[in-house]
């Protein structure tokens, strides 16, 4: 019987450190026979690096030819690189993983375990820690998967990894979504299919450095909720109900007090902070609607997801 192949995509972006112990890590799980269920595919997502990550793609695979790598023209950002992979990818089973080893390679011959019994189409992973992690980062992290799964249909888990195992059939369906402003937490869940969880505990990176800063990961949650949820224009326009219901009261106040106490012209004060107030608001709202206009620009103007630039492994 024809072994199933399992495609293992690594996206990676100045990753030259980290690559051959991710390529050592699961040769050695190999090694140890708890991959045999399997043949496998390497499919190396170079996003473009500005080390050595390229070279190291081209020499592992002269080494290895199940090691296949697309290469970017410029940094597409990690999602990019997933959807390259995914789209790529030949195998009846798909895996994504970070080069860094923070996805630890011991979960995968679990993971085939169970797609393999049937039960399963996806095998999701998530931490149940954030050790080593700035303690403001993992606040705001919390705050903002409680919130965005307060607003947005999607399901979004606390601390799940973009570390999964999906079918044939699940990466096709996530293939088929071929949205610019790609939140991939976000398109996991909005697939569905029956999916696995399984936990494990935070794992520090082995090499290298993160390519997260705050701010980074602020913009991407703004991106992952403008993409998920049409809450915040929802709110807009409450919000604006509710000045103009309080306008209108304080127009009858204004015209029953100038009745019964006569004009005495005051209020300058009061009117400035009421014109930044109510400005204020407005300029929010309208940034509010901006991000959804962008985005949608965005999408209309139909660009590749990524662009090529070198390629091996047919
Ligand atoms: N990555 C990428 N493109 C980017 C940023 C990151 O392909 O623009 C890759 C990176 O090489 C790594 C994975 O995405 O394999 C996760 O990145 P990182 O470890 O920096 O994120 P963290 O684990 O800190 O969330
Ligand atoms: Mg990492």
């Amino acid at each position: 019987m024809n072994k199933k192949l399992l495609t293992i995509i690594v996206p990676c972006y100045n990753e030259e450190e980290s690559l051959p112990l991710f390529y050592q890590a699961i040769k050695n799980l190999e090694g140890e026979g708890k991959l045999s269920a399997v043949d496998i595919e390497f499919l190396f997502v170079d996003d473009g690096s500005r080390d050595k990550t390229l070279q190291v793609c081209r020499q592992l695979r002269s080494q290895d030819e199940r090691v296949r790598y697309v290469s970017f023209s410029r940094n597409f950002g990690k999602e990019a690189g997933i959807y390259a992979g995914l789209e790529k990818s030949r195998g009846d089973y798909v895996v994504i993983m970070d080069a860094d080893l923070q996805d630890p390679p011991a979960m995968l011959p679990q993971m085939l375990q169970e797609l393999e019994s049937g039960q399963y189409d996806c095998v999701a992973t998530r931490r149940v820690d954030r050790k080593g992690e700035p303690p403001i980062r993992s606040w705001f992290a919390r705050k903002f998967y409680k919130l965005m799964n307060k607003i947005s249909s999607a399901d979004i888990v606390d601390g799940a990894r973009d570390y999964q195992m999906m079918t044939r059939k699940v990466v096709d369906a996530i293939v088929s979504m071929r949205e610019y402003n790609r939140f991939s937490k976000g398109i996991f869940g909005w697939v569905g299919f029956r999916r696995k969880w399984l936990e494990f505990e935070n794992v520090e990176r082995v090499a290298g450095e993160t390519k997260w800063s705050f701010w980074k990961l602020f913009i991407y949650a703004i991106d992952g909720i403008v993409a998920f949820s049409t809450t915040p224009l929802i709110m807009a326009s409450i919000f604006g109900l509710i000045m103009c219901l309080v306008a209108f009261l304080f127009i009858i106040v204004i015209i029953i007090r100038t009745l019964v106490f006569g004009d005495p012209t005051s209020g300058w004060p009061s009117m400035v902070c009421i014109i930044l107030l109510v400005s204020g608001i407005q300029l929010l709202c309208m940034g509010i609607l901006g991000q959804y206009l962008s985005k949608a620009y965005l999408e209309t103007k139909n660009r590749p997801i990524y662009i090529v630039q070198e390629e091996d492994g047919e």
